[in-house]
């Protein structure tokens, strides 16, 4: 069984107030358990609450875990500073991230913390942390695989999936329809021994193929996890280039790669609770128009979904 909590749904910025209440206005964190081991998926805001609730629930005993950040802007970082679990010498992170470069991460988190904008040094933090930079690869985590996807953000962004016994979460991270090319990594790629160029390809032959690796990537997962940050509409008007997709997009990825349920996440600062509900309404409305048979829901902080 594999073990899915939100702890952060939201883009950008942390929104908390009365209008972001019930899906909650933290930034990206997601834990998920396959078996003893715990796997985190990105450090926004709502990793400070899951630090504390995981003191609370190991009492004294070290913790272990392992941190993927999909990519290193401040939604996906800035919860790192307040995780209390980094404080205590005892407990061991190990920090993953998108670069090959090991020390480029170690760098990013630190400058966060540094006097200009942080009180406390990074050094301060007395756990051990290792920090892993990571291209497209496969880790093994106990009995668990995470294995990451360059995905199309500015700067460089990764996507993640973990499998563990024969169920699969996927988890997009920030990403944006291929037709607006952001990372250098996905401007290449490799199709059954050939090398293709995003400047020497046709550009709709180049977006099928690099959408065909995502469907590849997120083939029969159990759940995925998808940035729909904005609507269709959001999307041509004004935020193209923005780094984000929209439902309709995710539900034709989905639907390819034949996930059994789709989660909507990193929900727009600006989207209240009720704009998530009526996009989570247009999705399933859409879903259904395609003749498609999938479950679709808003990702919600201190929802758990147990794949078994
Ligand atoms: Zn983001
Ligand atoms: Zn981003």
């Amino acid at each position: 069984m594999i073990k899915v909590q939100f702890w952060g749904v939201r883009g950008s910025i942390p929104t908390p107030g009365r209008e972001t209440i019930r899906y909650g206005g933290d930034t990206t964190c997601i834990e998920i358990r396959t078996g003893n081991e715990l796997i985190i998926l990105d450090a926004g805001s709502g990793l400070r609450r899951l630090g504390l609730d995981l003191l609370s629930r190991t009492k004294d005993q070290p913790i272990k875990g392992h941190i993927f950040i999909t990519h290193t802007h401040w939604d996906h970082i800035q919860g790192f500073p307040f995780f209390t679990p980094a404080f205590i010498q005892e407990n061991l992170f190990i920090i993953h991230g998108p670069h090959y470069d090991d020390k480029y991460l170690h760098q990013i988190l630190a400058g966060q913390m540094a006097t200009e904008y942080f009180p406390i040094p990074i050094d301060f933090m007395s756990a051990h942390l290792d920090f892993i930079g990571l291209s497209e690869e496969k880790i093994k985590i106990g009995k668990a695989t995470v294995s990451s996807i360059h995905v199309n953000h500015p700067g460089i962004a990764l996507g993640y999936r973990v499998d563990y016994q024969d169920k699969a979460v996927v988890f997009t991270g920030d990403h944006e329809p291929y037709h607006f090319f952001h990372a250098d990594p996905i401007k290449q790629l490799e199709v059954n021994g050939e090398i293709l160029s995003a400047e020497t390809t046709d550009i709709e032959r180049f977006t099928g193929k690099l959408d065909q690796k995502l469907v590849d990537f997120a083939q029969d997962a159990d759940l995925l996890i998808f940035d729909t940050a904005y609507t269709y509409d959001q999307y041509q008007n004004g935020k193209k280039g923005w780094g984000h997709s929209y439902p309709e997009y995710a539900v034709k990825i989905a639907a390819q790669a034949n996930a059994k349920a789709l989660a909507l996440t990193h929900h727009d600062p600006t989207d209240t609770d009720d704009c998530v509900e009526a996009k989570v309404a247009h999705t399933l409305q859409h879903i259904q128009q395609q003749g498609l048979n999938m479950e679709c829901f808003a990702a919600k902080v201190g929802d758990v979904i147990n794949l078994d």
